[in-house]
């Protein structure tokens, strides 16, 4: 990384400074998408630093220092999906081994551990983890790392990062925590403690629907040289083409998640006095449970706010009615997003393991995009009265 990214920067202006801004030979406003799948050796005997893409890519690269910086880590990966990136990551973990996950975890990585690497002998226990002597209660002799996630999907619970960490330190277990809710804008866990940071950079990091992407940072010299062999190893690396336009939406995180999170606030408000609502799940709200935890280890609330209207029938309906959210899996993006979990993220889980996580047949997930606060209301308002 140049000079000119310097660690102590204000996290806006890292965003836009983060090395790789302006490209070494040219001045480029933005780093070149080296669409190579190998490198000549212009001398056998000095190998060059990139010799093929799986293996390192300088378009890769520099988004894998870019969210390196962002997080607070030193070693970044950047993976074909969020799902990539979890599943290569959990490759840390050996036949035999145990991982204690939280338990409304993202659905995908839900079935992945219980359909994947239950095959291949990981074994998980997922527990509610707003309730931490549960999680050491989940401690068995062959238990080698914790996956939290935090705010949780779709319910937003809050699970406590640093006491989790430390515990897990004592007791000598990786952690790891999906921060694709909150990005490093609004929340840093290497800061508390957690070894491997994850994201869906799908999501709120490039922002804007059209990427599918997946990244790692860890702070740790020995897992970061672990997660290179197990990134080159599956081969589930991003292109250079992604890293380019993820790059490109990871410029505007904070104008767009500032902006998102004021109208979320808004609209959780707004839903927790709606007489049609029955339950409003928003960690900015007073009531909610978690919230004096989450304000100690985060810098907001982010812009997902999860609402029951009280059945499957009625958020069909809503769902059927609404003129301005995309109604779609997925979130944080520009334009709203609702979705309906016990049919999209969550439909991998069964349906009494759904009910028994709070992912009820009336819980709808609304990703609060960059469109009007009040023509969202509005629009909202009609839909739950139709
Ligand atoms: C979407 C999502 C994932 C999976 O990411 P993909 O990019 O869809 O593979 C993982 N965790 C969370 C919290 C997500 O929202």
């Amino acid at each position: 990384m140049s000079e000119r990214n310097n660690k102590d920067r204000k996290f806006a202006t890292k965003l836009l400074h983060f090395g790789a801004d302006i490209d070494e030979h040219t001045g480029a406003s933005s780093v070149p998408i080296f669409q190579a799948s190998t490198f000549h050796h212009h001398d056998i005997f000095n190998p060059p630093q990139y010799d093929y893409s799986r293996s390192g890519n300088p378009t890769r690269q520099a988004l894998e220092d870019y969210i390196a910086l962002l997080e607070g880590g030193k070693h970044g990966f950047a993976f074909a999906s969020g799902m990539a990136a979890i599943s290569t990551t959990f490759l840390l973990l050996s036949a035999g081994e145990h991982v204690i996950v939280t338990e409304d975890v993202y659905g995908g990585t839900y079935r992945l551990l219980t359909t994947i690497l239950s095959r291949l002998g990981i074994e998980s226990t997922f527990v509610d983890m707003t309730d931490f002597e549960s999680v050491k209660a989940a401690l068995k002799p062959n238990t080698k790392a914790v996956f939290m996630e935090t705010p949780s999907n779709p319910t937003l619970k809050i699970t406590n990062i640093a006491e989790t960490t430390a515990w897990a330190k004592e007791h000598g277990l990786l952690t790891m925590l999906d921060n694709t809710f909150m990005t490093p804008y609004h929340q840093r866990p290497i800061e508390q403690g957690a070894d491997i940071v994850l994201h869906s950079a799908t999501k709120f990091l490039s922002g804007h629907s059209d990427v599918l992407a997946g990244l790692a940072v860890t702070a740790d010299e020995g897992l970061g040289r672990r997660l290179k062999t197990l990134q080159n190893g599956m081969g589930t690396v991003l292109s250079a083409q992604e890293s380019w336009l993820l790059m490109r939406g990871m410029k505007t995180l904070q104008a767009r998640m500032e902006h998102s999170e004021r109208s979320a606030r808004k609209l959780a408000e707004w839903l927790s006095s709606h007489p049609l609502v029955e339950a409003v799940y928003y960690p900015g709200l007073a009531d909610h449970p978690g919230r004096e935890i989450h304000e100690s280890q985060s810098l907001g609330y982010g812009a997902v706010v999860s609402f029951d209207v009280g059945g499957g029938d009625k958020a069909k309906t809503v769902l059927n009615a609404v003129q301005l959210p995309l109604v779609a899996v997925s979130l944080g993006a520009v334009e709203s997003i609702l979705s309906y979990p016990a049919m999209m993220s969550h439909a991998a889980m069964p349906r009494e393991v759904r009910l028994e996580r709070g992912i009820t047949d009336g819980l709808v997930r609304y990703s609060v995009g960059l469109e009007d606060i009040d023509d969202l209301i509005a629009d909202l308002d009609a839909a739950l009265r139709a």
